[in-house]
């Protein structure tokens, strides 16, 4: 079950700030480094560029206007992607709660969506771990059909799917480590993580 109110017998273990807290933060840039790198990599691999005399073969054939069309189509994916990425926390929100009031900021280097729910251990954990699930999906289908000279302005936003996720995987591993009874409470900027007395 999930609340508006704080159920009595539960008491604050917890807090969690991605922007305040400093080690949090650099887990969190670590792993968004770690998971750009294996998703480049990866992309490498897949659209035959994985060697140097194949990255050459394939720089010959672009052409430089195509070029810049692509990646300013990749970075207006991108942008409408981010806001993608927190309606779907929003809406799995308001169905494990539709009582609750939910809440969504911009700023420039991020965005975040919260509400004042009280949400339990499995819950949390869905609404954290639904956009890199669904759009990976998503976006993996896409990657497959869209023509290979189309591949990579798609594939931008899928490493921007995973390699973004870092902070919503950090908090998913966090909390799946933690006991049954928990109740999370997130702000959208600050979480905090109540246990039973
Ligand atoms: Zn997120």
């Amino acid at each position: 079950m999930n609340f508006i109110k704080l159920p009595s017998g539960y008491e604050p273990i917890k807090k969690i700030n991605l922007v305040k807290d400093k080690n949090a933060r650099i887990t969190v840039n670590i792993l968004y480094v770690s998971l750009m790198i294996i998703m480049i990599a990866f992309g490498f691999l897949f659209s035959n560029m994985a060697t140097l005399e194949q990255f050459i073969k394939v720089c010959e054939k672009i052409e430089l206007w195509r070029f810049i069309f692509k990646a300013i189509l990749s970075c207006i994916l991108g942008g409408i992607y981010v806001v993608i990425h927190e309606v779907i926390h929003l809406f799995f929100m308001k169905l494990f709660c539709p009582e609750a009031k939910i809440s969504f900021s911009y700023k420039v280097l991020y965005a975040c969506a919260g509400s004042n729910a009280y949400f339990n251990k499995i819950s949390y954990n869905l609404i954290a771990i639904s956009p890199i699930a669904i759009m990976g999906a998503l976006l993996t289908m896409v990657c497959l059909l869209v023509p290979a000279s189309w591949f990579w302005t798609v594939y931008v936003v899928q490493i921007l799917n995973v390699a973004g996720a870092a902070g919503d995987l950090y908090i998913f591993f966090i909390i799946s480590r933690m006991n049954r009874d928990i109740m999370v409470y997130d702000s959208g900027v600050e979480m905090i993580v109540y246990s039973k007395k």
